[in-house]
Formats: C-alpha cells, structure tokens, sequence
C-alpha cells in the first residue's frame, strides 16, 4: 500500500506533468509499457476535461490522487468546476458540449477502455470526480 496526493493548477503544461507523475508512481507495481501507456492516456484526458471543461479554460485546481494495492493502481482526478449536468449522456461515445475540430467525445470512452475500472461522480456548480482504477498483470518478478 502506497499513496500520494497532488494538488496542481489547471494549466495544460500540468497535463503531461500528471501522467507522468502517475507512470512515475506506478513503477514499483512493474507494469508493462503498454499498461503504463493506457494509464498515462486515461490520466490525460480526465485532466484534459478539468481544464477544457471542468474550468473552461479558467484558473482552479486540479487534485489527483494515487494509491497502490498490491498489483492494483488507484487514481482519482477531480475538479471543482461546472460539473455535468448529465453523467449518462456525457459517458456516450462521440458526446460533447464543445463540438468543433479539437474534442470528438471519446475522452471518457477511452479512460473506460484502458482503465480495469472507472467511475465519475458530479454535481453541477460543485465539480467533478473521476475514480479509475488498473490492474496489472502479475508478472514474476512483481511476485509478493
Ligand atoms: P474529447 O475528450 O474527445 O476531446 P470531450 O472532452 O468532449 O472530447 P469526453 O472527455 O468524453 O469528451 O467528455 C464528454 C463530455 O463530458 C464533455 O464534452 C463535457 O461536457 C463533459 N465533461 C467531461 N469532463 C468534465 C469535467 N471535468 N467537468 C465538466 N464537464 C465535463
Ligand atoms: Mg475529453
């Protein structure tokens, strides 16, 4: 069992410092690549959403947070933001609020294809949550 607490502004140079310090984190768990790849992508685009739309582009902060148990990363992004109005529409592939040539609706789509579990909890005017969760394959060297 391990854990750490970010707290960072919602600037988009702080998106790549997020999925790097998650990859950073996760390493002791002896993930493959192309595990470590799929949680840097889902990290990218939750912390992509609190600032394009949890903020809008406007200053607030950004809280992640991770922690391991035994081969299993927990990470959780939230916001406090606009919040969605409708979680279950907002979950659909190719939804979005903000069409045009940059979003295509597939960022939460994503973060549930790569991620073992995912979850997204809230509340208009409040903020936003974002509870992910990867397993990694146990391999021999990453035994006890
Ligand atoms: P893409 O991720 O492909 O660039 P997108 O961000 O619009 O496009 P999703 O990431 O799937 O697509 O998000 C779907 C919708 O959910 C968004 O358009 C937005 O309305 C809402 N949403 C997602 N995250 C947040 C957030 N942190 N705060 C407020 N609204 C959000
Ligand atoms: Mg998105």
């Amino acid at each position: 069992m391990n854990k750490m607490v970010l707290k960072f502004p919602a600037k988009s140079e702080n998106e790549i410092f997020a999925r790097n310090a998650v990859a950073a984190f996760a390493l002791p768990l002896n993930p493959s690549l192309s595990e470590l790849s799929d949680v840097k992508t889902a990290v990218s685009e939750a912390v992509t959403n609190c600032i394009v739309h949890g903020y809008r582009e406007r200053e607030g902060w950004i809280t992640l947070t991770c922690s391991t148990d035994g081969a299993r990363l927990d990470v959780e992004i939230a916001d406090e933001g606009r919040g969605i109005a409708d979680i279950q529409k907002a979950l659909q592939p190719f939804f979005t609020t903000l069409p045009g040539e940059e979003r295509s609706g597939m960022g939460f789509t994503i973060m549930q294809t790569f991620m073992t579990e995912f979850s997204v909890e809230s509340e208009e005017g409040v903020g936003t949550r974002v509870k992910m969760s990867k397993s990694f394959s146990t391999r021999a060297m990453n035994a006890g």
